[in-house]
């Protein structure tokens, strides 16, 4: 048997091209080395949004899509994406004046066409104490606007699901550790716990975040990759001691940081740290750690938690390797291909979370040339997603 497409990584960028060429009414076969969401797509800061400070280093293009895709996923998805009102306190010190923001607020406005979830307020000052203890000294104004919260992790296994039933293999504990690529399409070889196995596709998907680096070795000839580098952000999981969601500007060095409820605790983060040595090692630091704590006590200095009640997990971003420090870097996904004109090998790095549904459909172009006709099974636009119990 020959598989139209063979996709590396069960994370939410493999399964949202399996579930789109799927979808298209191709084989797919999935390879996951350990298990879905098992790489970043669990540790991720679980927004799916636009992207506001994206803004400031004028990614427009992406905003854009992201706000349409959020918008999708909030009707596809109801169990698993739902709107969360964030708040973004300017005090006389914070960097970014009500002014910017209030600009910012109505150009994701306007980037979303309106929509009526981009719509924002600015606080009255007598709310300003409901705030789960917020620090009011030096407070010129509050803005309210929403953004959507997840369980990147379930959304995965939902995309996994459908890509299922839409036709879809997945071959789980599976490693990549080969492949050959000729004329005729390409020879994948792989390793379970079993055995060793080597199966045939049209084209190959490499969705390995982190693991790019080592897929693209591994295949002959060597496709090209931009350069690219690791950047750690790690997140600070606590008591559920706020019940409120911020979106803060780090007194240190003026970085966007998350306060989000998350799951019965609260979630902080996140940092951007560049990452050496294999993906697994990822872990946050204690420098991390403490950049994270005391940008909260900066804006909740009433806090007191047990620093053994602190638990954290750490993702991996994959950002184009350049001179700019790693928070004005593009987020836009990064697609290469050996053959531009017709592909047997595409590796996809980077994006959002958001964005996955729209990146496969560009994966689905790209690769199309390569894929023989086929009959459609499905339109990712409309197909419901559902917690996997
Ligand atoms: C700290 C942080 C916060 C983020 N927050 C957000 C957010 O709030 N919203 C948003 O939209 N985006 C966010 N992102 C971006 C988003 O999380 C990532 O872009 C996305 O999860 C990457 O998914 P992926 O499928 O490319 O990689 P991964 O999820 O890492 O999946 C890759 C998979 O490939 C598998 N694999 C690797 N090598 C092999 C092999 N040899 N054989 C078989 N399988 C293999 C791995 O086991 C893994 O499961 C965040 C990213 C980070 C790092």
């Amino acid at each position: 048997m020959i598989y139209d497409v063979l996709v590396i990584g069960a994370g939410i960028q493999g399964v949202g091209v399996a579930q789109a060429l799927a979808a298209a009414g191709y084989s797919v076969l999935v390879v996951e080395q350990t298990a879905p969401a098992a790489g970043t797509s669990s540790k991720s800061s679980k927004l799916i949004h636009g992207g506001l400070r994206y803004l400031e280093s004028f990614q427009l293009g992406l905003v854009r899509e992201s706000l349409q895709e959020r918008k999708l996923l909030l009707e596809l998805a109801p169990d698993l994406v739902k709107l969360k009102q964030l708040h973004i306190p300017v005090y006389s010190q914070t960097t970014r004046s009500a002014l910017t923001i209030r600009a910012g607020l109505q150009l994701y406005r306007a980037l979303s066409k309106f929509d009526q979830d981009t719509r924002f307020k600015t606080l009255p000052k007598s709310e300003w104490g409901n705030l789960g203890g917020l620090k009011t000294e030096g407070l010129k104004t509050v803005f309210r606007y929403a953004e959507a919260q997840t369980d990147d992790a379930a959304l995965t296994r939902a995309v996994l699901q459908s890509a299922t039933d839409l036709g879809a293999e997945v071959k789980l504990g599976v490693k990549f550790v080969g492949a050959e690529v000729s004329d005729k399409g390409v020879r994948v070889d792989l390793r379970s716990p079993l055995n060793d196995l080597s199966v045939d596709c049209r084209v190959l998907v490499n969705c390995a975040g982190a693991w790019v680096e080592n897929i693209i070795s591994g295949i002959q000839p060597r496709p090209p990759l931009p350069r690219v580098e690791l950047i750690q952000g790690s997140h600070l999981l606590l008591p559920p001691v706020i019940d409120h969601y911020f979106y803060l500007e780090a007194p240190s060095d003026r970085r966007a940081i998350f306060v989000l409820p998350y799951q019965g605790q609260l979630m902080v983060g996140t940092t951007e740290k560049l990452h050496q040595g294999a993906p697994e090692t990822a872990a946050c630091s204690q420098e991390e750690r403490h950049y994270l704590l005391s940008t909260l006590n900066y804006y909740f200095p009433h806090l007191l938690y047990h620093q053994d009640q602190i638990e954290s997990f750490a993702g991996l971003r994959v950002l184009p390797k350049n001179n700019q420090n790693a928070f004005s870097r593009s987020r836009d996904v990064m697609m290469s291909c050996d053959n531009e004109a017709s592909p047997r090998v595409v590796s996809v790095v980077g994006g959002k979370l958001t964005t996955y549904r729209a990146t496969a459909e560009q994966v689905l172009a790209k690769i199309r040339p390569s894929l023989p006709g086929a009959t459609v099974r499905g339109d990712t636009r409309k197909i419901k997603l559902t917690p996997v119990t």
